[in-house]
């Protein structure tokens, strides 16, 4: 048996894949092979992410979509399976944060954060769920953090979403493997994206001292995983939690 990594054919929707870690893992599938959805809500954004992509060689296309929004990402997933045929990869990647304390937040901040990082996930593989029971299976990738697994002390909304994703996960990989669909979580550790530009120097530095492999990550170090999670070689994997993270839940 040949191990096989090749996305070629398969249809990739990647939320939040505009920028950042999203961007990365979106391009490491494209790489392999995948023809790509680009779903976020910023117009311009997604038209570039789809332009570098196209330049590679790629297929790929954008849909601008708020994943909070249950017709938005209906619309998402009629328009990607219109012009793609099918869907075969979705990535869960779309996220914000806000960070405050938690006698600070208002409840329409809360909403904003939980609507987000978790109806959001809940959404999205509920829409794609018939194409792939259509397609006699599929790979869903959610994006956790290390606030899956750890307290927040500055992000109380994101770490609450964080750790739902990560049991939603496990709860979509039991539903869904009679169907063949294979649910998996990525945590990625301190990466250099747009969320995370604002941390300050000493923050920053703070985080840096406790990586073992000494730096902070950046996004196209997603990829390898993304596509071994996307790929038949983990065909086997289902429900499990994988972190990219330098080594930082080691320590
Ligand atoms: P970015 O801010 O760079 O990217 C976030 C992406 O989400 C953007 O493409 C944004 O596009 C999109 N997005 C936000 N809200 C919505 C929405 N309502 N609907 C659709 N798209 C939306 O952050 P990262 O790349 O760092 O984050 C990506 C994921 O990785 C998030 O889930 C984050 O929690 C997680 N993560 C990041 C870590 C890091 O260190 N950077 C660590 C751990 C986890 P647009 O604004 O155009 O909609």
């Amino acid at each position: 048996m040949a191990v096989n990594f090749d996305l070629t054919g398969k249809v990739a929707i990647v939320t939040g894949g505009n920028g950042g870690i999203g961007y990365g893992m979106a391009r490491g599938l494209a790489q392999a092979g995948a023809s790509i959805v680009i779903a976020a809500r910023r117009p311009e954004k997604n038209a570039q992410a789809v332009a570098a992509l196209q330049a590679t060689g790629a297929k790929a296309m954008s849909v601008v979509t708020d994943v909070q929004d249950e017709a938005s990402v209906q619309a998402t997933v009629h328009a990607a399976v219109e012009a793609f045929s099918g869907i075969d990869i979705l990535i869960n990647n779309a996220g914000i944060n806000i960070r405050k304390a938690p006698q600070d937040y208002t409840l329409t901040e809360w909403q904003e954060v939980l609507n987000t990082n978790l109806t959001g996930v809940f959404l999205c593989s509920r829409a794609v769920y018939p194409h792939m029971v259509q397609a006699g299976g599929g790979k869903i990738i959610n994006i956790g953090s290390m606030t899956s697994i750890f307290g927040s002390n500055v992000s109380p909304a994101y770490g609450a979403t964080k750790g739902g994703v990560v049991q939603f996960t496990k709860s979509l990989a039991l539903f869904w493997a009679k169907d063949n669909i294979q649910v998996n979580a990525l945590l990625p550790g301190w990466i250099h994206t747009d969320l995370t530009a604002s941390a300050s120097a000493e923050r920053y530095n703070f985080i840096k001292s406790r990586i073992p492999h000494g730096r902070w990550g950046e996004p196209d170090e997603l990829a390898g995983a993304a596509v071994f999670l996307a790929s038949a070689a983990s065909d086997y994997i289902t429900g499990i939690v994988l972190p990219v993270d330098g080594g930082y839940t080691a320590m």
